[in-house]
């Protein structure tokens, strides 16, 4: 890498002659006295405005930040804090960065939790100058970028929804609105206060706001005017927004979801400088009619995310098999969200099976899904005005391959219902893709500004001036040849420059026969070894053609505002129809995969049965398959007269992987998808969670015992018959007795007070004296096998309890040093006699030998035989003294073993 200093240095000379170009008649402010400059003055009046938002102050081809602003972007962006002039007498700090690279470095920024207003100079420096005298030019806040509120493609991860949340309480409750502006998706809730975590995990905004005056606020929270999440003006402006006389045909909202939804939309507007993204109807999503999962939960299953924070490894990268954006994201949502009401479940799993049983039919869906753009954020740019014309061809793309798709699906027999209903919300939209496809070429330009985006044919004023502009170029290169005749000239060319326009330029040596009077030329510029001119009739003609051009290009940008404009008003219809490709995409990717897996549909029930025969972990599966390893399949059976299984058995057997795999086979089910697994009955589950005792992660500053049993206390006061409950030697935080002390109680108080469906996995062997006492429990235990002293895992689950602690096995297995394997197998030995006699767990221990005695005699006794070895010399020995030496050396091994 150029070292930072260099880049700095060169990109500060650029700096100041850019300054010069773009700025050049403001007052210089550089060296001024105490006191606001006229630029700083404007600065600080940008920055009052910015809202607390880091200022980006455009000057020249840079972005200047300065003071605390400067501080804080240099020490996160890396790059070098300089100072520039002085304000009330201290050197301002200052950083920047080009514009031309801004969206990396914002980027960077906005990750680190920033939010970024950008001033744009909105006049050029000769504007300003003709407003009078040594005018500053003009600069406004033209955008704020937030993390919540990204519609740029650069900024977005394309396969992940991007979530605004605002959280408030209001009558008793928390409310939750949730919106993606990249998609336009809206989403409110009400939750109860304990409730609140557990669903702002699920939705993994981005960016949350929450009213200033609230204690309860989420700490992350930006905090926002307690009157901008008033829930009666939210409910008007709802029903203006989406031009409704009431809310009631997109759901019942309570005073909290409006609260929470007025918040979102007022901080949508402030960053939007007053006007508001598109915006589909709210979606009220009833708490119950989701499976409750909480943030610790998701953590230790891993859903969305890995443990190390990545869409990798996760449960949700293992099955994903979408091909578009969309159905990325919804994939995503509908995992995080596992639904709890049997027919809507079916639903989906209807629609998937449908997909699994017809491959080729699968095949050529998912092909036409392949080639369709992203149709949502394309939509989503040209509703935040930040939208270009290759996003109008994308949006006529998507919607034609839609029409034509969702021709070809209703062609189909046998459709299942969700199809159906999601055809029915395919929109109509072939009146704009005509529009789009007449006014537009075939490949437009990303920006606007240069214009070429406006097909021939489509305005018949459009097509005269860039024929007037054609004839004028024509025109032009006829001079080109005519100069040349009448100069005698050959090298004589004619040229164009953003300085100069169209000009006639020669080598240096001909330049005296142009510069005479009355050549018909005149001069214009000499340069090293050429001479520039200009001629009445290249002047006339290079007028024709810029204004034709410039014409043409403000008649395309009439066009392009006409054609966004209709987008616009078809916004919503757009997005019904993005949602239907996303969610039959979904349908087709989940019926890829189970094919792909052999894997099955489940069968719903509301009973509180979890039956699950030849399951397995889809993640650690796959992580094997890669390793050319067999997973081994394992079946669970909770029911009424067993609903609490108890798993023991040596570390590394596989008791994790077997708790992990059934919850995230009821995830899977719940969210509509086919699950690894020969069979599987599955009694809906309302709530699922899953702990995992603590080890020696000290992170979070409480004690890793303390998080366990807060942890364990949320389940103990939540959880309910129709709940899964996955418990990870939980109580291996603390000593011994403790942990025993609590895994015992924990276990009893789910069987007796929870009634919920469990798994407990446990190093404990004293629990499984449990299954005497309580009737619903029963015990499992992982297989392992001594095999030549060595342990073999075999990762299956049996009947019944381990028949003994494997621990001291895997400490060999480990590596740990055989002595002191041995060793700890003479302790055990005395433990256990200690349990028997009266003197307490620990009273043999006293009489044990002192380690470093025995440590030493073996370290005697290995010398001896070593140096016996050492004074072998092979070619000495006859045979029959091999036989002999064979024997002392047994000899010696045999004393060594005694000790
Ligand atoms: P435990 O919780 O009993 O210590 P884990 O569930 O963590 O054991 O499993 C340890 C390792 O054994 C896993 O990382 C995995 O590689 C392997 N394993 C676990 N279950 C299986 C299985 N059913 N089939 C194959 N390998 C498995
Ligand atoms: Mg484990």
């Amino acid at each position: 890498m150029f070292s930072l200093e260099a880049r700095r240095a060169s990109t500060q000379a650029s700096h100041a002659s850019a300054g010069v170009k773009m700025a050049r008649d403001e007052p210089d402010e550089d060296g001024a006295v105490a006191g606001a400059t006229p630029m700083m003055a404007q600065y600080l009046s940008l920055k009052r405005q910015a809202d607390g938002c880091l200022l980006f102050y455009r000057m020249g081809d840079f972005y200047e930040l300065f003071f605390d602003d400067a501080r804080i972007a240099a020490a996160c962006l890396d790059i070098a804090l300089t100072a520039r002039g002085e304000h009330d007498g201290e050197k301002v700090p200052m950083c920047g960065v080009p514009v031309h690279a801004a969206d990396a470095y914002l980027a960077r920024l906005i990750r680190a939790g920033n939010r970024v207003a950008i001033a744009e100079q909105v006049e050029s420096p000769a504007e300003a100058k003709k407003r009078g005298g040594k005018s500053l030019v003009r600069r406004d806040i033209v955008r704020i970028v937030t993390a919540g509120t990204l519609t740029e493609e650069s900024l977005l991860d394309a396969r992940s929804a991007n979530w605004l949340a605002a959280a408030c309480p209001a009558g008793g409750e928390i409310g939750l609105a949730w919106a993606d502006i990249s998609t336009g998706q809206f989403c409110v809730t009400s939750v109860a206060e304990a409730a609140l975590e557990a669903e702002l995990a699920r939705i993994g905004a981005a960016e949350l706001v929450s009213p200033e005056d609230w204690d309860g606020a989420p700490v992350d929270a930006a905090r926002r005017a307690r009157a901008d999440f008033d829930s009666i003006r939210a409910e008007a402006q709802l029903k203006q927004l989406f031009g409704v006389a009431t809310l009631d045909g997109f759901g019942r909202f309570g005073r909290a979801d409006l609260a929470a939804a007025g918040g979102l939309i007022a901080y949508l507007e402030a960053v939007g400088r007053g006007s508001i993204p598109h915006l589909a109807p709210p979606q009220k999503i009833e708490p119950q009619d989701v499976m409750a999962i909480d943030p610790a939960t998701r953590e230790s299953l891993e859903i969305a995310r890995s443990s190390a924070g990545a869409r990798g490894g996760s449960l949700l990268d293992c099955i994903d098999r979408t091909v578009t954006g969309g159905g990325a994201r919804l994939l995503g949502t509908d995992l995080s969200a596992p639904l709890t009401r049997r027919e809507t479940i079916e639903e989906r799993l209807d629609f998937v099976a449908w997909f699994e049983r017809d491959p080729l039919l699968r095949e050529r869906v998912r092909d036409t899904l392949k080639r369709l753009p992203d149709v949502e954020r394309a939509l989503g740019r040209v509703a935040a005005g930040r939208g270009g014309p290759r996003d109008l061809a994308q949006l006529r793309a998507g919607l034609e391959g839609a029409a034509e798709l969702k021709r070809s699906l209703q062609a189909m027999a046998d459709r299942p219902s969700l199809l159906d209903d999601t055809l029915g919300r395919f929109g109509a939209h072939g009146t704009l893709t005509d529009l789009l496809s007449r006014a537009l070429v075939a490949e437009p330009p990303v920006d606007s500004a240069a214009g070429g985006f406006i097909a021939q044919g489509y305005d018949a004023a459009l097509d005269e001036l860039r024929s007037t502009a054609g004839d004028g170029r024509r025109a032009i290169a006829a001079l080109e040849a005519r100069y040349r005749e009448t100069t005698g000239i050959q090298a004589l060319k004619i040229r164009h420059n953003n300085v100069l326009g169209f000009h006639i330029e020669v080598p240096a040596r001909h330049a005296d026969a142009l510069m005479k009077e009355g050549s018909g030329f005149t001069h214009r510029q000499t340069l090293a070894g050429v001479v520039r001119f200009n001629a009445a009739d290249l002047h006339e003609q290079a007028l024709r053609v810029t204004q034709a051009g410039d014409h043409a290009i403000a008649a395309e940008a009439a066009h392009f505002e006409e054609l966004c404009g209709q987008v616009i008003v078809e916004a919503a219809a757009i997005s019904q129809t993005a949602t239907a490709l996303a969610r039959i995409d979904v349908a087709a990717a989940l019926a890829e995969r189970a094919a792909e897996g052999g894997w099955t549909r489940p069968l719903m029930t509301d009973e509180p049965l979890f039956d699950v025969k030849g399951g397995r972990h889809p993640v650690v599966e796959q992580a094997l398959k890669r390793d050319r390893q067999p997973f081994v399949a394992n079946d669970c059976r909770l029911e009424e007269a067993s609903r609490l299984w108890l798993v023991t058995g040596p570390n590394m057997g596989g008791k994790s992987t077997f708790l992990r795999q059934n919850a995230l086979i009821a995830i899977l089910a719940q969210a509509g998808g086919f699950v690894p697994a020969d069979s599987a009955r599955i009694g809906i589950v309302d709530r699922l969670f899953s702990r995992v005792g603590a080890s020696d992660n000290l992170a979070q500053g409480r004690s890793t015992f303390m998080v366990e049993m807060v942890e364990t206390a949320a389940i103990l006061a939540q959880a309910t018959p129709r709940s899964f409950v996955i418990l990870d030697e939980v109580g291996r935080g603390t000593s011994t007795y403790d942990g025993l002390a609590i895994a015992w109680a924990v276990l009893e108080a789910i069987h007796d007070m929870s009634r919920s469906r469990c798994l407990f996995a446990t190093h404990y062997h004293e629990l499984t004296r449990l299954a005497e006492r309580l009737d619903a429990l029963s015990l499992h235990h992982v297989r392992a096998r001594e095999w030549k002293g060595d342990l073999v895992f075999l990762h299956e689950l049996a009947d019944g309890p381990a028949d003994r602690s494997y621990g001291l096995a895997v400490a060999k297995l480990a590596g740990l040093p055989p002595q002191v394997v041995a060793r700890a197998r003479e302790v055990l030995k005395r433990l256990e006699a200690g349990r028997q006699a009266s003197g307490g767990l620990a009273a043999g221990l006293d009489e044990l030998p002192l380690f470093a005695a025995q440590v030493k005699v073996e370290d005697d006794d290995r010398d001896a035989l070593r140096e016996r070895i050492a004074a072998i010399q092979p070619d000495a020995v006859t045979p029959r003294e091999a036989l002999d030496l064979i024997y002392e050396l047994k000899r010696l091994a045999a004393d060594d073993c005694r000790h």
